[in-house]
């Protein structure tokens, strides 16, 4: 197999994981997988559900230009929201974007979700931001790019570092997630949903129990990332 069928494969994989997972119905939702050496991006093509993708199915683009380089079918119209985080976030080396439900309500209620426990803290490095709401002139121009650069501009201003928080909530819209891997970035999107679920059932029970203690946050996400990481088997040999 050819080093661009390799990145389609993980990209496809990616979006059939997407859907495994119940983060995406009909045609919502896509997946991308980059090769940072060959400056190329692998993504779902629009309109074609997960179910029914192959391999010769997944577009690849140039990271820089955007251009479509292997690949008969039209790339996902969120292609430039996926581009402009790729070039963003240089250790990042797979996207996902959802509508999945839990988030979304999360999105569409303009709020951040706080870290309330330790299922968050395990994944996310705080609480996971919500974008502004875009002006009118970024939605009628160019939509999916500036959608991109709102993302850029949260945590910028945050400053939150995109792979502390591995996720975003897009006003009014739904989900980004990456990691440093398609494979991290499928795990990182499905925590996202699960802990913006949780944090709905929180508040439904205890009003606002307020976020979880600074300590135990450390400790929990230090077990996971990080030089002193003591969660699972550790590298292979
Ligand atoms: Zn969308």
């Amino acid at each position: 197999m050819s080093d661009l069928d390799r990145l389609r494969e993980s990209a496809l994989e990616a979006n059939r994981a997407l859907q495994r997972a119940g983060l995406v119905a009909l045609t919502f939702g896509n997946a991308s997988a980059i090769d940072r050496a060959a400056g190329l991006m692998a993504i779902k093509p629009s309109g074609i559900p997960a179910t029914a993708l192959t391999l010769d199915d997944i577009v690849v683009v140039a990271l820089e230009t955007g251009e479509v380089v292997a690949g008969r079918t039209r790339p996902s119209s969120d292609t430039p929201t996926h581009l402009v985080l790729a070039r963003a976030f240089p250790t990042t080396e797979g996207i996902i974007h959802t509508h999945s439900r839990a988030a979304t309500a999360w999105a569409q209620a303009h709020r951040s979700i706080p870290c309330l426990g330790t299922t968050h803290a395990d994944h996310f490095h705080g609480a996971i931001p919500v974008t502004r709401s875009m002006t009118a002139g970024e939605i009628g121009g160019d939509f999916e790019a500036a959608t991109g650069r709102v993302i850029v501009e949260t945590f910028h201003e945050g400053p939150i570092n995109p792979m502390d928080v591995p996720g975003i909530l897009v006003s009014d819209h739904g989900v980004f997630a990456w990691g440093p891997s398609p494979e991290a970035a499928v795990t990182n999107a499905i925590a996202l949903e699960m802990v913006a679920g949780i944090a709905i059932d929180t508040l439904a029970l205890a009003g606002n129990p307020g976020p979880i203690a600074g300590e135990l946050l450390e400790r929990h996400h230090a077990r996971k990332h990080g030089p002193n990481a003591t969660y699972g088997q550790g590298p292979a040999a």
